[in-house]
């Protein structure tokens, strides 16, 4: 079994004196920054004049611009959206590092994909959380906290890896649990995840839920609340228990449907297109076609976003979720 790292495992010392840069107030920067800043760490929030940047000020951290905080820091955390890295990383981070620092990132991607390429004479790690920065954020204030998965590309200093596990301890992770992987490794299962699975398998599979039932003549809403409303509830139970408990709590009959109907939905062809994309991700294929709709103003990203914001089930679910004042959507989206 791999080894997990809790707190017990932390050197106390490796971050006293030393200076981190969060790079970016977003998702997992205002996180980061904040968990750091209370756990008793120096923390800088690097930003560009704005809205992130007002939010940090508010939020009462210390702030600068992206390249003072690199200047400034020991240990460079990268929290800008992936495909805005390899600029400011080029602008604004690599000028100003100077050897002996630690350059860090919470997903490999530029690194493994060769997007950015670090100077040979800092360490290099990643800290990546296994959740959305709200609930690292989230999470901590709770006393909880979600776990992560470390990284050490490069160690010149000798220290990469404790200091990296205590950045994972300035967070919070080492409450959950943190566990050691590669660039490579994280960079592609991160991938395979969302995509296969988190986000793209569950919203595809949500969705042709929905349409099968309202296709057939059911309410739309009744199809709402099966579909996707439900969801949670079934995930929460599994995130408790794993699937044995879920399916303990479940009737009989549901459980009976789950064996029987579970493997029709989800059979042969779709292992097989999820060996397909991993394979895609492996050979560079995703990253590439990623990068490339970035470079052209992302025409389909944007017009799948917004033809999916339109979908009956977004409509007939802003509707019923208005009057579920329980559910509180944390942060604002623009929804229409
Ligand atoms: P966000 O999209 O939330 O980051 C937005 C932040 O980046 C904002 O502060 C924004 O500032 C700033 N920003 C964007 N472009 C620039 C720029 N050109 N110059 C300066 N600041 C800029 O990112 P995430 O938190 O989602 O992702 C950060 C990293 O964490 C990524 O590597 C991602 O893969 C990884 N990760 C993310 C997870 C998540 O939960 N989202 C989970 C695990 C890992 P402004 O307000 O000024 O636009
Ligand atoms: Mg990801
Ligand atoms: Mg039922």
């Amino acid at each position: 079994m791999a080894k997990v790292y809790y707190g017990e495992d932390v050197k106390q010392n490796v971050l006293v004196g030393k200076t981190v840069a969060v790079i970016g107030y977003g998702s997992q920067g205002h996180a980061h920054a904040l968990n750091l800043h209370e756990n008793g760490h120096k923390v800088v929030v690097g930003c560009r004049p704005g809205k992130s940047w007002d939010a940090a000020v508010n939020d009462g951290l210390h702030v600068t611009t992206v390249s003072e905080a690199a200047k400034v820091a020991d240990v460079v955390m990268v929290l800008l959206p992936d495909e805005h890295q390899p600029a400011v990383y080029e602008n604004e981070i690599a000028p100003y590092l100077q050897s002996g620092n630690a350059l860090a990132f919470a997903h490999g991607f530029n690194v493994h994909f060769d997007q950015i390429v670090p100077p040979a004479d800092v360490d290099v790690f990643l800290v990546a959380p296994k959740g959305p920065g709200h609930l690292v954020r989230r999470t901590f204030v709770d006393g909880a906290a979600v776990p992560a998965l470390f990284a050490v590309y490069q160690d010149v200093t000798g220290e990469a890896k404790e200091v990296a596990l205590s950045y994972a301890d300035g967070i919070g992770s080492t409450r959950a649990g943190v566990l050691e992987t590669t660039f490579k490794e994280e960079t592609e299962t991160d991938l395979f995840g969302e995509q296969a699975v988190l986000c793209g398998g569950v919203t595809s599979l949500v969705k042709s839920g929905f349409e099968t039932l309202v296709e057939a003549g059911y309410q739309p809403e009744v199809a709402y609340f099966e579909c996707l409303h439900e969801l949670k509830l079934i995930v929460d139970l599994m995130y408790e228990g794993g699937m044995s408990y879920m399916r303990y709590s479940i009737s009989d009959t549901a459980q009976w449907g789950d064996f029987v109907s579970g493997p029709r939905v989800v059979a042969d062809e779709s292992k097989a297109a999820m060996k397909d994309i991993l394979a895609e991700i492996q050979d560079g294929t995703f990253a590439k076609g990623w990068i490339n709709e970035n470079k052209n103003g992302r025409p389909v990203f944007n017009k799948v976003n917004e033809s999916e914001k339109h979908h009956q089930l977004e409509e007939v679910g802003e509707k019923l979720r208005a009057m579920m004042p329980f559910i509180q959507r944390k942060e604002k989206v623009e929804v229409k």
